[in-house]
């Protein structure tokens, strides 16, 4: 049936089916605000402090730039606000109120966040490219994208050669042996590990042994180290003597090779640290090369992360063949890829990009695949495999051997002249090769017998060998630098490689969604992972300080640690976030991050019980009756999770709030309670505001003012009145009420016009939502003059009928997407309350919600949007989100790398198929124009395009019925009811601002800009926040009841925030040396600076935190003793780094 069976039936969806409390608490508010005015007074005691500088700063820009006095004068503004807000903190404190009828004082946040202009600087800064320079986007504006036969070389063109060439200068060819090992894709990892890499690499200890000259290339550490764990100590010794002697190279030394289209730079850098903390510590070595063969797509994130952590060299092979054609007719497939905000040559990493269409043995040698083909000894007659050229390869005897050597030769030749220097590259491999001894000895012998031919006939002017991949970048970087002056400039190049086409229309955009489900869980475990990796290493300081630790379980969750690490890192494997693997490997992957996030969470309630006792005498751990519980449970791999219901009586049990960010905070936290009559309280005894609504089996809200990196404690009880205010609802079907049964303790509105909007509000947005649908239409305005028309829409994408459609890799669609037409009229529920106001919508295949928060600050400046979709009963479908609006973007929007600060601009190009104008999106998208830019953030990886101005559309779920030729063998059919959530952002854009920046980099540079020259572009300070605050949301849990009399304190590692444009990416403790897998005394604090643009209103983002804050310690110093970084984190320029003290 293409229908699900069980759609929701309209009266199911009017039933309470329990209570929710949410809250809005200000806690630690007086501590910032006080730390706020003891900054500002310790830096320059005899005047204003900083805002004293900011003045004198803005003086100085002011004689510089008399024109721009509108700009100068709302900098004026905005620092004369600041100083009243700081110096009316205290009168806000005591006469602030909330609006309905709250309990407790809610400030008015900060009117401006103070910005150091030149933290502005670098985000206006001209992108400037440098002589010879390639931009991809120009690549993309000037390719035809035509895909005429190219002969041989399909996709290219026919290469000629003079015999001489070569006679001053040899031709060096390095013939670099790998295998590529999928940690998981047709197999599961263990299984893949079982039957092939374990004999791989045994039989790679016997066979590089027999001859010196052999060499070979490993790069996924996962494996590497699952292997050593089974290996004796003999054979360990003989790997490291093939370490030592250059034989064999561990290339990248991630984890895996990563997915770099749907990965956050969060779990990037994790699985990248795990790999070289293993390599360093059992190996004690540290990769120079990059090796991605796979991944579909490149990202310059990954690039970036390579090079920071000490690798000079990579090497890329998935890249658009019609682009890989233009940078060999170039000769520019080696180059230095820089980083879009880069001038200087610091991020720079020379690249390889393999010309030809695969990394197997037959598109390597040469551009002729039918003759590449017979040097793959292991398709020799006879054997499994053979050429689908119809001509085999020969075993290499005396008598074919000149035949066979000038036949390789041409190729090598050939391939050669689509580089600069007279040293080859050829690879020697393909998935899962090398498992048997009979193929070692195929391959090395023959080639060998080849390469002495070559080498002993001086009138071929070549010299061929094995090689690793760093001894191929070693000979060209000795070309390049004794290369006369010019006659080797490899160019710069900006920009990434999305999105991924291998042949015809075939674009790589369809994983950008594939299997949506575990790209959300994915977040969810780095989220986790995070928080508990900052709260156990919080507990192991604090307990140095204390000298106690009673029977923490400080091992014990460092394994647990380890595994979470280790399964997150094993997923950002590229067919595994990618959703490109078979069902059952999915189930494996989804089986090990569900366990992973069970683990940490235990890690972190342990930590949590420690840090926050008042006593840390009475600690002890019981793994049998935990102090705390976690607040929701998943209760499997593949089902949503659900919140456990708190039960409440007239006894106060505690929830204790983390906030896991790096800035104090004000968000809605939502419990379940068995009581509609509740009372919350803070730790100082205090009411708190909350909101009680019902349950309509799914979730509700409470909002909490957390400081940075908090522990905040709570008191639930039962009350005798109604201490929070109840919701209020209206339910509509087809424009009319419904009636409501059971929900008498709430109020359900019929007073309203049934057939006019729907209109929601807070302090700063007012939406309108259509009466019929419920969903966004009309506009959204912001209270501060800003509107803009919006529209929200559903739409299906079939595909098409031609023999090639979508699958797990590919989008083919039928054309353009068709609206959503739902066969019965939904039910609308719209909620209004104190701390939240929503409008509900459930479709058949949907349901959809927009809410508001009645929130100061971040949390109440956008629209939150949660879909959760079931799209099982469909047959090749795919259904998208579209956000029509009216900013005028014309083919101009802008996705993320990696959630990463730097934004690529995008263009929606006709000469392209529709699939091709697909980009991964993995923090946001926007669009923009001169007055306003519409950002929709996402708490999950998704495929997004602009495929009309003012229009953004999001792919949210894909059910495809074949397999896309990939290799998979299968279709997409695992569907799973998804919830995706997002945040959409409305900011006005200030071009004036602009002006001031342009002219002040004009300044700066001497007036050489000329006008028309693009600046980098970067997301607004509150649309990195919101990001953050989606991404990270209050950790709650509660106090098990046999534990309510234990006196608990709030807990703060902070002096203040972190300024507002500092990422603290991880607090990660290291392991220890010693045997056994314990933590170390030391830990690594990675912090990344995010570059952002100012060219959008900072007033009423309610940011406690400042960007002007020098590089200095802000813990406290007692929490951290040492810290040490690894080599990831040396050197960085942009990455701003504080040791303890
Ligand atoms: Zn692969």
């Amino acid at each position: 049936g293409r229908r699900r069976a069980c759609a929701f039936s309209k009266h199911k969806q009017v039933t309470v089916f329990g209570a929710a409390i949410c809250f809005v608490v200000v806690f630690s508010l007086y501590l910032m605000l006080d730390h706020l005015q003891l900054d500002h007074s310790k830096n320059n005691p005899s005047s204003g402090g900083q805002l004293s500088v900011l003045q004198d700063k803005i003086d100085h820009l002011e004689r510089l730039l008399s024109e721009n006095n509108e700009i100068i004068a709302n900098i004026r503004d905005s620092v004369i606000n600041l100083r009243e807000s700081v110096k009316d903190s205290k009168r806000v404190l005591e006469a602030g109120n909330m609006s309905q009828g709250s309990l407790e004082m809610l400030p008015s946040p900060p009117l401006v966040v103070p910005i150091d202009s030149e933290d502005c600087q670098f985000s206006a800064r001209p992108y400037t490219k440098s002589a010879g320079g390639v931009q991809m986007s120009d690549v993309y504006d000037l390719l035809a994208f035509d895909n005429p036969d190219g002969g041989v070389w399909k996709q290219g063109f026919d290469i000629a050669y003079n015999e001489n060439e070569w006679d001053q200068e040899p031709l060096q060819v390095f013939v670099v042996p790998h295998s590529h090992n999928d940690p998981g894709w047709l197999k599961t990892f263990d299984d893949y590990f079982h039957d092939q890499t374990q004999h791989i690499l045994n039989n790679m200890v016997v066979k590089l042994h027999e001859d010196n000259r052999r060499k070979m290339i490993w790069s996924e550490v996962s494996y590497f180290a699952k292997w050593w764990d089974n290996i004796d100590d003999q054979k360990r010794d003989a790997v490291k003597s093939l370490i030592n002697t250059g034989q064999l190279e561990i290339a990248t030394g991630g984890w895996v090779m990563p997915d770099e289209a749907n990965t956050h730079y969060f779990a990037l850098i994790d699985q990248l640290l795990e790999g070289h903390q293993w390599l360093e510590r059992n190996l004690g070595v540290k990769p120079k090369t990059g090796w991605a063969v796979d991944p579909f797509g490149h990202s310059p994130t990954q690039t970036y992360l390579l090079k920071q952590s000490g690798l000079s060299n990579m090497l890329i092979q998935r890249v658009h063949y019609s682009i890989k054609k233009h940078f060999s007719s170039q000769k520019t497939l080696e180059f230095f890829w820089r980083q879009n905000w880069e001038k200087d040559p610091s991020t720079d990493i020379l690249c390889h990009m393999m010309p030809f269409y695969s990394y197997d043995v037959p598109h390597t040698c040469g551009p002729d695949p039918k003759i590449c083909c017979q040097f793959d000894f292991k398709r020799l007659p006879g054997g499994r495999i053979s050429c689908p050229w119809r001509v085999p390869p020969q075993a290499i005897t005396d008598n074919n051997i000149q035949e066979r050597a000038h036949l390789l030769l041409d190729q090598y030749r050939k391939k050669s002249k689509l580089f600069q220097s007279k040293v080859l590259l050829v690879p020697l491999g393909d998935d899962f090769r090398y498992t048997e001894a009979l193929e070692w000895d195929q391959q090395f012998q023959n080639y060998q017998r080849l390469f002495d031919y070559m080498n002993s006939h001086p009138e071929l002017h070549v010299k061929a060998q094995f090689g690793t991949i760093s001894d191929y970048f070693e000979a060209l970087r000795s070309s390049i630098a004794s290369s006369t002056s010019g006659s080797l400039a490899l160019p710069v190049v900006n920009g990434d490689f999305f999105t991924y086409a291998d042949r015809d229309d075939h674009y790589w955009s369809g994983y950008f969604t594939s299997r949506p489900f575990y790209k959300r869980v994915d977040r969810v475990l780095e989220s986790h992972l995070r928080a508990a990796e900052i709260l156990y290493s919080l507990a192991l300081a604090e307990m140095r300080r204390f000298g106690k630790s009673n029977n923490f379980p400080a091992v014990e969750s460092y394994k647990l640690l380890t595994a979470a690490r280790r399964n997150l890192g094993l997923f950002q494997h590229h067919d595994a976030i990618a959703g490109t693997g078979k069902d059952w490997v999915v189930v494996d992957y989804g089986t090990r991050l569900f366990k992973s996030i069970l683990s940490v969470k235990r890690v972190m309630v342990s930590s949590v019980h420690w840090l926050i006792l008042k006593d840390k005498q009475t600690f002890s751990h019981d793994p049998s009756n935990l102090f705390l519980q976690m607040d929701d449970i998943q209760p499997a791999q593949d089902a949503l999770p659900r919140k456990t219901v708190l039960k409440l009586s007239a006894n106060p049990i505690s929830l204790v709030i983390f906030n896991p960010v790096e800035q104090a905070r004000t968000s809605v936290v939502t419990v379940y309670v068995n009581r509609h009559k509740v009372q919350v309280l803070n730790s100082h005894g205090h009411p708190v505001t909350a909101q009680v609504s019902a349950v309509w089996e799914e979730t509700n809200r409470a909002s909490t003012e957390v400081p940075a990196l908090a522990l905040a404690v709570y008191q639930l009880s039962e009350s005798q009145e109604l201490h929070a205010a109840a919701a209020q609802y209206v339910f509509q079907q087809q424009g009319k009420h419904l009636s409501v049964n059971g929900a008498h303790q709430f109020r359900v509105s019929t007073h309203q016009d049934p057939t006019t909007p729907f209109s929601i509000e807070n302090a700063h947005i007012q939406l309108w939502s259509s009466p019929y649908t419920g969903l966004l239409e009309t506009s959204l305005q912001l209270k501060d003059g800003l509107e803009q028309q919006i529209k929200v829409e559903f739409a299906w994408y079939g595909t098409t009928s031609n023999k090639d459609k979508s699958g797990a890799y590919l989008f083919l669609p039928d054309g353009e997407a068709r609206p959503y037409t739902p066969s019965q009229a939904p039910v609308v529920r719209v909620t209004k309350g104190p701390v939240f106001s929503e409008v509900t919508t459930t479709f058949t295949h949907i349901t959809h919600t927009l809410r508001l928060y009645n929130v100061q600050g971040v949390e109440g400046q956008s629209v939150e949007i949660s879909n959760s979709v079931d799209i099982r009963g469909e047959f090749n479908h795919e259904i998208a989100m579209r956000i029509t609006s009216d900013l005028n973007s014309k083919d101009r929007f802008f996705t993320d790398h990696n959630g990463f600060q730097v934004i690529q601009p995008r263009k929606t190009m006709r000469k392209l198929p529709l699939q091709a104008n697909f980009y991964p999106m993995s923090s946001m998208v926007y669009l923009q124009d001169s007055g306003s830019r519409l950002t929709l953030l996402t708490g999950q990886a998704l495929g997004a395009a602009s495929l009309k101005s003012g229009q953004l559309e999001v792919i949210m779920d894909r059910r495809l019925n074949q397999d896309d030729n990939r290799g998979l063998g299968q279709g997409v059919l695992d569907n799973k009811i998804t919830a995706n959530c997002f945040r959409l952002l409305l900011e006005k854009r200030t071009p004036s601002a602009f002006r001031f920046f342009f002219l002040h980099v004009k300044f700066l540079f001497g007036g050489h800009l000329k006008p028309n020259e693009r600046s980098v572009f970067f997301p607004s300070l509150l649309s990195h926040t919101t990001f953050t605050y989606l991404n990270h949301p209050f950790i709650p849990m509660a106090t098990s009841v046999d534990f309510s009399a234990i006196p608990l304190s709030p807990y703060s590692p902070l002096h203040s925030s972190l300024p507002c444009d500092i990422d603290l990416v991880n607090l990660r403790t290291i392991q220890s040396k010693d045997e056994g897998g314990g933590p170390s005394a030391e830990a690594a604090l990675i912090l990344h600076r995010k570059g952002f643009d100012c060219r959008f209103s900072n007033r009423n983002t309610g940011l406690l935190c400042t960007t002007t804050l020098p590089c200095r310690l802000l813990f406290q110093p007692s929490t951290m003793p040492t810290t040490d970084l690894t080599q990831l984190l040396r050197g960085l320029s942009w990455w701003c780094v504080w040791l303890g003290e």
